[in-house]
């Protein structure tokens, strides 16, 4: 794509934009009066206007028929987990009865692993990526301690290489082949949190799979972020959150994927509750657990009818804006980004001594989603850009020691924003 460094430009790219009537359906905070330019739907996705109202829904029929409402009204609860899984089942490319609306991400993963890290004999290592997110690796150390392993011996981390940021792929494969009579699964993030570098799943599934091992992502920098093929990429199963990408608020309701050729194994352990049990006979309460033959079958608990009602405010404005069109604009704001920060960086290596960041996340398109990471340079001030972009009503986040993350997203932010931001940034680097 080519693109103009003129605000002029970012005005037009605004108007070209047939998702720009979507700002309106979510809540902008505000710095000192102003909308604040909000770059952290990585981190917490705005609020829909919509969603008190969905609220209210759940709250009314509550009032009116107590208990019933699991099976009374227009809109009984008892469906309500039919009413997501449709979106969601395109933005992860997986078949409807592959997704499970429950519980919370690290919930959810530490439910997966019962069933798919079986450990058998000398077979029983864990392939995953070098700094996951601290809540996966905690995860995977504190599950193998139950089964009583040392996490030293059994976890197996990949970095990337001195001094680089990202990890490649070859060496991903290179470990699993090395790995190849002792691993029992490959766990990975779809996305990495800190660096924005986005991996290639099909791959990494495709060698575990010849490896022996069975194939899980953490996708909660994918999900609602990058176009995801779960089912066709034969992926066992995956977990992401919905208060990042997919605006469904603090504390949002999770998801998960589960492959169906899972779903009625019977050699499949888990942990179950009578959320899980099969739909027809729940009721019932007999003794001896008999799975919903769906990803269903994994739920434990009766679900918040509140927290699906918010994760479906987010899911409708998706379907609405149509997926492959927030895709298309996705990559184009990215890459909108990008061409400015580039022009940025280059602009500030002729006229200052000290280089001020560098973007550690991938360049080509198909190797990041909505976040670019920059990591700070300045010797002692690493952190003054980050304090006075947001002192200017720029919202980034910081992660410890030196990297600001940022991600404009396309239901929400606009050229102009992202155009805003660079030449800000251009001024505060001087
Ligand atoms: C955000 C994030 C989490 C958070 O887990 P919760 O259980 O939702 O608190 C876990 N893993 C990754 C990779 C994340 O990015």
């Amino acid at each position: 794509m080519k693109f103009e460094n003129t605000l002029e430009y970012a005005k037009r790219l605004d108007q070209e934009d047939p998702l720009s009537t979507f700002r309106k359906e979510f809540i902008i905070p505000t710095h000192n009066e102003k909308q604040q330019i909000y770059f952290l739907g990585n981190s917490l996705g705005l609020q829909p206007i919509r969603t008190k109202a969905y609220l209210q829904e759940v709250l009314d029929q509550w009032a009116r028929y107590g208990v019933e409402a699991f099976f009374m009204g227009e809109a009984p609860w008892l469906g309500y987990h039919d009413k997501l899984t449709g979106t969601l089942s395109t933005i992860v490319g997986a078949l409807p009865h592959e997704v499970v609306v429950m519980n919370q991400l690290t919930v959810n993963l530490h439910l997966l692993m019962v069933s798919f890290y079986r450990p058998e004999g000398k077979r029983r290592k864990i392939i995953c990526e070098a700094k996951a997110f601290p809540s996966d690796q905690y995860m995977l150390e504190t599950h193998v301690k139950h089964y009583g392993y040392n996490p030293e011996e059994v976890i197996i981390e990949v970095a990337p290489r001195e001094g680089e940021h990202n990890i490649r792929i070859e060496d991903i494969l290179q470990t699993i082949e090395q790995h190849k009579e002792e691993v029992a699964l490959i766990l990975w993030g779809g996305i990495n949190y800190y660096t924005g570098q986005l991996f290639d799943m099909a791959t990494i599934t495709k060698a575990g799979h010849a490896a022996g091992a069975k194939v899980g992502f953490d996708l909660a920098h994918a999900a609602g972020n990058v176009p995801v093929q779960l089912h066709e990429w034969n992926v066992d199963f995956a977990a992401w959150c919905s208060y990042k990408y997919l605006n469904s608020g603090p504390g949002a309701i999770a998801g998960a994927y589960i492959h169906e050729r899972y779903h009625t194994a019977p050699d499949v352990q888990r942990f179950a509750g009578w959320w899980g049990y099969n739909k027809a006979t729940r009721f019932l309460m007999q003794k001896g657990f008999m799975p919903t033959a769906s990803a269903e079958g994994w739920q434990l608990s009766t679900p918040s009818p509140l927290l699906y009602a918010a994760h479906r405010a987010a899911l409708d404005i998706v379907n609405e804006a149509g997926w492959e069109n927030i895709q298309a604009k996705r990559k184009k704001l990215n890459s909108w980004l990008w061409f400015l920060l580039n022009d940025l960086s280059k602009a500030t290596t002729e006229t200052t001594p000290a280089k001020a960041f560098t973007l550690i996340t991938p360049p080509p398109e198909a190797e990041r989603g909505s976040q670019v990471s920059m990591l700070m340079q300045r010797a002692g001030k690493e952190k003054e850009i980050f304090d006075q972009l947001t002192e200017a009503g720029i919202m980034t986040d910081w992660r410890e020691p030196n990297v600001i993350r940022l991600a404009p997203v396309p239901l929400y932010n606009t050229y102009e924003e992202v155009w805003r931001f660079a030449d800000i940034l251009r001024r505060l680097i001087g």
